[in-house]
């Protein structure tokens, strides 16, 4: 049987944007299936547009190791390419000295993932650099940015069609199955309804992973997890930011805590905060605020009353529920569920957009394993 297309990636957020790009550069023939009217309107268009340094995940793990990797190939193709950023730096603020007995412990974790360039100030240093802060201590990471989100999409849908991949919009994987022979049968609905063959499938869907993976038919059931989806609520700052790094509290056990982060055009925001809910809502609650408010006086006590505004909101493609340790990233190809050709993306939450440059090299490599089961 004739086959239709080499690569299908189904997706394009900057996931599957960063894939489709990769695989374009390999020679590979791609064609990018996305449902809605345009690149990034998922979750890559909700985040926090910040380069992560890779501080907080667990040694080795994939989100260690992709995020460190990844932040200096984002910051390499975003001089080369002209996407706009800023190296900004951030401030991780102890608010009290028992905070500050443990950020020795995170400046270790961070050399154990390989970034070494964390220092730790005192309370007057930190003032020193924001006036407008109140804490005991700090930890500054000097390798922590921002960015363009949706230049950067842009760019790598251009590099990718520049080297012959196509992008098709409105368009929604509907089913598909493993032929006999090894390759794929794929339906999709909408604008570009069709039916095609492949040799490989990316699933970089997002939110819509492990449900897209069970509409895909032929591979073990067992190795899909369960999708959970966890909101985050931001509140924009009225006014100019009295702030010109990004500040973090503590983290704990519930996450990275209320941070404040600006964007390009220095407009601060505060969250993404954490509301377990059960399908793809979007909607802000501005109730949220009075939380926020608490939070961010304990690092900013001049936040005036009523200077937070509803922002919007994003959702974390979790792959656990509510109260477990967060899961690591999933890249699941042939050794994984022994299926030739195809890899599933789960859980790619933060630092997805920090790490899609590392991710896509990941998933160029694992297209290649042969199907044995590790
Ligand atoms: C609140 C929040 C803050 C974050 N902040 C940061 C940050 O500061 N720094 C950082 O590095 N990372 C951050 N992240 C993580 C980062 O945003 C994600 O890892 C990244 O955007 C995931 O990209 P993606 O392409 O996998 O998913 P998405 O952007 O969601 O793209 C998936 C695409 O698949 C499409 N799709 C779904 N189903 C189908 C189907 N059946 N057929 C065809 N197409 C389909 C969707 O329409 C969508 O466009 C944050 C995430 C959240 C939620």
């Amino acid at each position: 049987m004739a086959v239709d297309i080499d690569c299908v990636v189904l997706g394009a957020g900057v996931v599957g944007l960063a894939v489709a790009r990769e695989l374009a550069l390999a020679g590979r023939e791609v064609l990018v299936v996305e449902a809605a009217e345009a690149i990034g309107t998922g979750t890559s268009s909700r985040n926090s547009e910040v380069i992560h340094a890779g501080i907080y995940y667990p040694p080795n793990s994939l989100k260690a190791r992709l995020c460190v990797a990844g932040k200096h190939m984002l910051y390499a193709y975003c001089a080369e390419h002209g996407i706009p950023h800023s190296r900004l730096g951030k401030l991780i603020v102890a608010a009290t000295p028992e905070q500050s007995a443990q950020l020795g412990q995170i400046a270790l974790q961070a050399r154990r993932n390989g970034v070494d360039d964390l220092y730790e100030i005192s309370g007057a240093q930190a003032r020193e650099l924001e006036p407008a802060l109140s804490c005991d201590a700090a930890l500054v990471s000097p390798s922590t940015g921002i960015i363009d989100s949706h230049a950067l999409m842009l760019s790598l849908q251009g590099v990718a069609e520049n080297h012959g991949a196509q992008c098709v919009f409105h368009t929604r994987f509907s089913q598909g199955r493993i032929l006999d022979s090894g390759e794929f049968l794929l339906q999709f609905e909408g604008d570009e309804a069709m039916e095609l063959t492949a040799n490989c499938v990316v699933n970089a869907t997002g939110l819509s992973a492990p449900t897209v993976a069970r509409r895909l038919q032929g591979q073990p059931r067992d190795a899909i997890p369960q999708a959970y989806f966890c909101k985050g609520s931001y509140f924009t700052l009225s006014g100019r930011s009295p702030f010109s790094r990004l500040i973090y509290p503590m983290p704990d056990s519930a996450g990275l805590g209320v941070h404040l982060t600006l964007d390009l055009g220095g407009q601060a925001k505060f969250g993404p905060d954490t509301e377990w809910i059960d399908r793809e809502d979007y909607s802000l609650d501005a109730r949220r605020a009075e939380g926020f408010y608490d939070a961010v006086r304990r690092y900013w006590p001049a936040l005036p009353d009523n200077a937070l505004n509803p922002g919007y909101t994003g959702i974390r493609p979790k792959i656990v529920g509510a109260g477990s340790p967060a899961a690591d990233f999933v890249i699941a190809g042939p050794s994984t569920h022994g299926v030739a050709g195809l890899v599933n993306m789960f859980g790619i939450e933060s630092p997805g957009l920090t790490a899609c440059l590392a991710l896509a090299q990941t998933v160029r490599d694992a297209l290649t394993q042969t199907p044995h089961l590790a």
